[in-house]
């Protein structure tokens, strides 16, 4: 496995626009796009950093893994996305060497890029993503 760069750092936010006002008003940071992603059922804004961005995750259904993650732990820090060269390959990877995955292969994620999660019972509670072309 080789782990380029992190890619993102997800943040779980209640209201998006809001959220997208700190970012850009108090960070100085620019939001470069945003996106609906039905099958997550969530709203994402990116902003970009370096060679990594912040992705803002709201939830736009309350049966979304988001909307629960706010019920449970509240909003804020959700997952860290690490750029890998082969998703497919790196879930495997991770499988055999004893990870629990919460996705077996790769899926299509935010910007067209594939991704998949690895369980965070098994990575010391923090949400893991792998992502990359
Ligand atoms: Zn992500």
């Amino acid at each position: 496995m080789k782990i380029n760069n992190i890619e993102h750092i997800g943040i779980a936010v209640e209201n998006l626009e809001a959220s997208i006002e700190y970012y850009e008003k108090v960070l100085g940071l620019e939001c470069y796009s945003t996106e609906v992603i039905a099958d997550q059922k969530v709203k994402t804004a990116f902003f970009k950093l370096g060679n990594t961005k912040i992705e803002l995750l709201e939830s736009t259904d309350s049966e979304s893994s988001i909307a629960k993650f706010i019920e449970k732990k509240g909003a804020g820090l959700h997952h860290i996305a690490f750029a890998v060269t082969d998703v497919d390959k790196s879930l495997e990877e991770a499988a055999a060497k004893g990870i629990k995955l919460i996705d077996e292969h790769s899926r299509k994620g935010a910007e067209g890029l594939k991704i998949g999660f690895l369980h965070p019972k098994s990575t010391g509670g923090v949400l893991t993503e792998f992502c990359g072309k």
